[in-house]
């Protein structure tokens, strides 16, 4: 067995402003995997912010390396406080199972950010990543113009799929 060198440790905030641990990983797939489960499962929880960060064995660093630090905002398409955005890389996703919009820099052009919309397939590059929350803000605005006060999850997916339905109308 090789030897472990790094250990890379998950921890959230909870509503409460307490620190949750969630497990030491030897690997940093594992311990984002864990994370981002439960981010998706506890969507609604009020969790508001999140770390990932990685300490080296047997040394007497006193700070660890951060990997991610996200925190909870409110998301510019469905509303609900689940997009998550990472300072540490700069790039931002929604945890609502049902909206998973989506902001990252562009891995080929550097200076470019793209972001998207997975349930309508939309994606669009610009140059910043205040265009691409305007971007994705015209789209939640173009849903909540058509939404009922209601906003549970059921809500949610319904409009999305009947605005994905009224874009198949136009385009044909
Ligand atoms: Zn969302």
């Amino acid at each position: 067995m090789d030897d472990i060198k790094f250990v890379f440790v998950p921890s959230i905030v909870n509503i409460e402003g307490v620190i949750v641990g969630l497990g030491i990983y030897s690997e940093e797939s594992l311990a984002l995997d864990k994370l981002k489960r439960k981010l998706s499962d506890n969507w609604s929880s009020g969790y508001k912010e999140a770390q990932l960060v990685m300490w080296t064995l047997n040394s007497d660093d006193s700070e660890a390396v951060p990997l991610k630090h996200m925190y909870a905002q409110v998301c510019p398409i469905c509303d609900e406080r689940t997009f998550w955005t990472d300072v540490v890389e700069m790039n931002a996703l929604c945890y609502l199972p049902a909206c998973q919009a989506w902001i990252e820099h562009s891995d080929i052009e550097e200076e470019k950010v793209d972001c998207g919309w997975p349930p309508i397939g939309f994606t669009a590059q610009v140059d910043s990543i205040d265009d691409a929350l305007t971007s994705l803000r015209n789209y939640g605005a173009k849903i909540r113009a058509s939404t009922l006060d209601d906003s549970d999850i059921f809500t949610h997916r319904t409009l999305l799929e009947e605005y994905e339905k009224s874009l198949e109308k136009d385009s044909t």
